[in-house]
């Protein structure tokens, strides 16, 4: 049966964190995964979310099904951070949200109800995008292209290429956005560029799919919604997956959203009950645990603002990071200029840094980054940031 297996390539991200775990350097640094630490080089355990926990083993409540959909609050709750408490689309009856296996599973819906819906479609990706939003669209049956990005000699976004390739796409292509904090490269459009992009999508009868995994760590909740509520305000049909791995700090729960934006409240509930059969048929509803504690967070100010402030914490700890690298490098004698990574956005930094150089921090010095020289800024500390600016010095 198994014969003719061949073997797949090891993901490149989970592979170098098995590199990692066998190092022996005792100062190794991992910047190649996708976590946020804290200053102890932890993974946090939110208060928020601990205190939501205790409520809920306190209420001992038992564990039957949920809906396929998912729990209701939850799903409220992760709509009104995206498009706000008093989205007139909600009203008309035109949003529909469904709790999801994190952003991956939120993805992984969407894309296959779109098979449904549009076979023929295309899908594209920005050059370059998170290695798994290609794979998941090719599993689901689309041919995955690329639209123009990043550049590499500014450090910032191509906008010009940007624009050119959305011209070039066929109507009813799926096009793949990431609504805040690019993963990999942390370089997102200005507003006054997405509105031209909300334009391109309309004018070009393009399907926007609107990724969004780092809400809270750009600018704010608020603000990093931005985006979704630009294509929100036109009333474009379109899809969301949102993801609470982050900033809830919840990795392993799996907590996530799908949101569509319809264009009538009949239309919801046809898609309604197309999109269970999709979850139907793929795990039939979502679990508990997680669900019912973000659930909780979000339903209870006194809890909401208590993570807001958490967040807020993370995404200052990560920016101070982003300031003292770049001074240290300074202070340690790089004359090339860094101070783009201070206008970059979120967890990641696409350093600049070659596959050669990669090698060399993770040779010489034990310090792990991806090889395109995406690091996770994240994962610096105020006991670590000293070692890898003077790493970097070195093999610059
Ligand atoms: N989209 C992007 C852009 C991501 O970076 C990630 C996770 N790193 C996801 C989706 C998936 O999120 P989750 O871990 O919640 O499945």
């Amino acid at each position: 049966l198994f014969e003719s297996v061949e073997l797949a390539p090891r993901d490149p991200i989970l592979g170098l964190n098995e590199q990692y775990n066998a190092d022996t350097h005792s100062s190794k640094v991992n910047l190649g995964v996708g976590v946020y630490y804290d200053d102890e080089g932890r993974i946090p355990l939110l208060k928020a979310v601990h205190k939501a926990e205790v409520a809920r083993i306190e209420a001992a409540a038992a564990r039957g099904y949920l809906p396929i959909e998912g729990l209701k609050n939850y799903n409220k709750g992760a709509q009104e951070l995206l498009l706000g408490k008093e989205s007139p689309l909600a009203k008309e009856g035109r949003t529909l949200t469904f709790q999801a296996l994190g952003g991956t599973g939120a993805l992984k819906i969407g894309a296959d109800f779109l098979k449904q819906i549009t076979p023929d479609s295309k899908v594209f990706i920005s050059n370059p995008s998170w290695e798994n939003h290609r794979a998941l669209f090719e599993r689901a049956g689309f041919t995955v292209e690329n639209y123009a990005y990043y550049d590499a000699a500014s450090h910032g976004l191509d906008f010009e290429g940007m624009l050119a390739s959305f011209k070039n796409m066929p109507a009813k292509s799926i096009v793949i956005l990431h609504a805040c904090c690019h993963n990999p490269t942390g370089v997102d459009p200005t507003l006054d560029q997405w509105k031209q992009i909300v334009q391109l999508v309309q004018e070009k009868d393009l399907i926007p799919f609107l990724d969004i995994a780092y809400q809270g760590f750009g600018d704010g909740l608020e603000e990093d919604a931005k985006v979704v509520r630009l294509f929100a305000d036109q009333g474009i049909s379109m899809f969301i997956s949102s993801s609470f791995s982050k900033s809830f700090s919840l990795y392993g729960e799996r907590v996530g959203a799908l949101t569509l934006i319809t264009s009538s409240a009949d239309e919801s509930t046809r898609v309604l009950s197309q999109v269970k059969r999709v979850i139907r048929t793929n795990y039939s509803n979502p679990p508990t645990h997680g669900g019912t504690i973000v659930s909780s967070v979000l339903n209870s100010p006194e809890l909401f603002a208590l993570w807001e402030e958490e967040l807020a914490g993370m995404r200052n700890r990560i920016r101070e990071m982003r300031q003292q690298l770049v001074a240290k490098l300074k202070e340690h004698g790089v004359t090339q200029n860094f101070d783009f990574v201070l206008s970059q956005r979120g967890m990641f930094s696409y350093s600049g840094l070659t596959s050669e150089q990669v090698d060399r921090l993770r040779n010489e010095h034990g310090v792990y980054a991806v090889s395109s020289g995406r690091i996770c800024v994240a994962a610096l500390n105020s006991r670590n940031i000293d070692y890898v600016a003077k790493a970097i010095t070195q093999v610059l």
